[in-house]
């Protein structure tokens, strides 16, 4: 697609979900638009491919609960539903796991069904859980009433919560890590399960400043389904297009942003890799990685602070994730009742080797033992996925991003070999696949995030990690996380690194809001929910 003018009021740097938000709600003020992507399509994280003729997997996203929470998607505010073509499928089981003894856990969007779960290995921790989750759901619209805006000052939001006895609980549980929220239940299996959906967060999960994390996680299943997309992740990338077109934006593919210009403190356009330069009348919003910015901004930013920006931590871990086209779905030993769960997690019943596994990854190294992989069969929601009797499977496993052994580039060379493991690894929790089942089979490994997305740092799915350190009105860090680089004007922060942060957040909506804010602008004309 080739730009017709220009001139454009706002230009945005990257087409990943978190910029298209942005400039979805920028074209729909009736500011002209335009999106530069350096890859192929838009999307970033949010794609799909063939690993075979006639199936549709998602290489990176593909399941969403925050996404989903996000008056975006909850209160269509960018009509992706109800006018661009974005369709859903809603799980009532949005994740399980399976142990290597046939038995397993379910977390169900229904409670009632969740305790019935647990009370299978303690009736106990089913009451202990029924509480837990009352008391999430307390906290959640706390939480969520800060997620999908400019965020308070850390320091505010932290003060603000300490004024009541449940802010203080909350306060307690940030301070604290998701192992020690999960001590109030006695069953390993239960704290298993939620440790490693925990982990999803890409922090080991005994680090200090993750207790959050099973409230927001267990608050959000129950008071959110998990949500897929129909046709394939990359189709919510598409619904975001249509609406920046829609509206009038524009969005070129392959072009890839170099340089940000700027002239006495604003910025004033970028400059493509190409030697194109382009101009922007009244911002340039951009995903740059909080370790790049003094090569983006040069001297747009002040030297001390982009050292401490160049300073923000990866997170924990990243993972190898494989898209595979199977000529049957997966039947899982542990029952029938796994097929409908959106996420599947294997897992040996073995709390200790779990714990190591994390610990694995810190020190670079990635071993056969305890592997524990996590699945999606999105065929088996979406038939729309997969030639009928055959399935799309979604392979992933945790891994480091540096290697003890060569590093973040000795990804290239054990990539079969590790993915074979894990394949192998999920076949035995079944009774009917092996390596025959396999039509068509893609992996990827940190070394290839890195090189898909500029944002997907080193291979961090979430470009930098959630620690509380650098989480809320802390993120990437309190000088930046109003999306702003203090002393340039004109230019905005959007993407992963930037509050509320990875995974499918739809979060260029806070930065579209910070924006209009400053223009003063009536921010009913662009949302629902302020
Ligand atoms: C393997 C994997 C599994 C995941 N699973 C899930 C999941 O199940 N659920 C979930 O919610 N999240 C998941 N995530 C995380 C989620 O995909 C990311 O957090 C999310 O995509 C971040 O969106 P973003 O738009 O901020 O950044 P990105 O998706 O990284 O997009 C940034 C875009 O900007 C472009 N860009 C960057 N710099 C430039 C430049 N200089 N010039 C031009 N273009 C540029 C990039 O090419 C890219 O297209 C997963 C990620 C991975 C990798």
């Amino acid at each position: 697609m080739q730009s017709k003018t220009s001139n454009f009021d706002v230009i945005v740097v990257g087409g990943g979900s978190n910029s298209l938000t942005a400039a979805a709600f920028l074209a729909k003020i009736g500011k002209k638009v335009l999106v530069l992507e350096k890859n192929a399509e838009c999307g970033g994280g949010v794609v799909s491919m063939s690993p075979a003729p006639g199936f549709i997997n998602d290489p990176h996203a593909v399941a969403m609960v925050t996404a989903v929470a996000n008056p975006v998607i909850a209160n269509d505010e960018l009509e992706l539903q109800s006018k661009f073509g974005l369709e859903w499928v809603w799980a009532d089981t949005p994740f399980s796991t399976v142990f290597d003894d046939g038995t397993g856990l379910q977390t169900h969007h229904d409670l009632d069904r969740s305790c019935e779960s647990i009370a299978r290995f303690s009736h106990k921790d089913a009451e202990t859980y029924r509480k837990f989750v009352t008391e999430c759901r307390e906290f959640l619209p706390l939480l969520l009433k800060g997620f999908y805006t400019p965020p308070l000052p850390f320091g505010g939001f932290i003060a603000l919560l300490e004024q009541s006895a449940k802010g203080r609980r909350l306060v307690t549980a940030m301070l604290e890590s998701c192992a020690d929220a999960v001590e109030m239940f006695e069953s390993p299996e239960l704290k298993m399960h939620i440790l490693k959906w925990a982990g999803e967060l890409m922090v080991h999960p005994e680090t200090k400043g993750t207790g959050i994390v099973p409230y927001l996680l267990m608050g959000m299943s129950h008071d959110f389904r998990m949500g897929a997309v129909v046709g394939g992740t990359g189709n919510l990338a598409r619904a975001l297009e249509r609406c920046v077109l829609h509206h009038g934006g524009e969005i070129r593919v392959n072009s890839e942003v170099v340089k940000i210009d700027i002239s006495g403190g604003r910025a004033t356009g970028v400059t493509l890799k190409s030697g194109e330069k382009l101009q922007a009348r009244d911002a340039v919003v951009a995903n740059i990685h909080p370790w790049d910015l003094k090569e983006f901004l040069g001297d747009g930013i002040d030297s001390e602070l982009a050292a401490v920006a160049r300073k923000v931590k990866l997170s924990s871990h990243g993972a190898i994730n494989q898209q595979i086209a199977l000529s049957e779905p997966p039947i899982w030993k542990a029952g029938a009742e796994y097929a409908p769960s959106m996420l599947v997690e294997c897992m040996q019943r073995d709390m200790n080797g779990m714990r190591q596994k994390f610990d694995e990854y810190k020190y670079g190294r990635m071993t056969r033992d305890h592997l524990s992989p996590l699945i999606a069969v999105q065929s088996n929601h979406d038939k729309t996925r997969a030639p009928a009797g055959m399935a799309t499977l979604y392979l992933y496993h945790f891994a480091p991003l540096e290697l003890e052994k060569g590093g973040l580039q000795g990804w290239d060379g054990i990539k079969e070999e590790v993915g074979g493991w894990v394949f192998d690894e999920m076949c035995k929790y079944t009774t009917n696949i092996d390596r025959s089942k396999i039509l068509g089979w893609h992996i990827e490994t940190p070394l290839d995030h890195h090189r898909h997305s500029k944002m997907m740092r080193n291979g961090d799915i979430f470009g930098i990690g959630t620690f509380t350190s650098q989480f809320f009105g802390r993120r990437p860090i309190p000088e930046l996380a109003q999306y702003k680089v203090p002393g340039l004007d004109g230019f905005y922060l959007a993407g992963p690194t930037q509050h509320p942060g990875g995974t499918v957040t739809l979060g260029g909506r806070a930065t579209a809001m910070k924006m209009m804010m400053d223009w003063k602008t009536d921010l009913r004309s662009a949302f629902k929910v302020i």
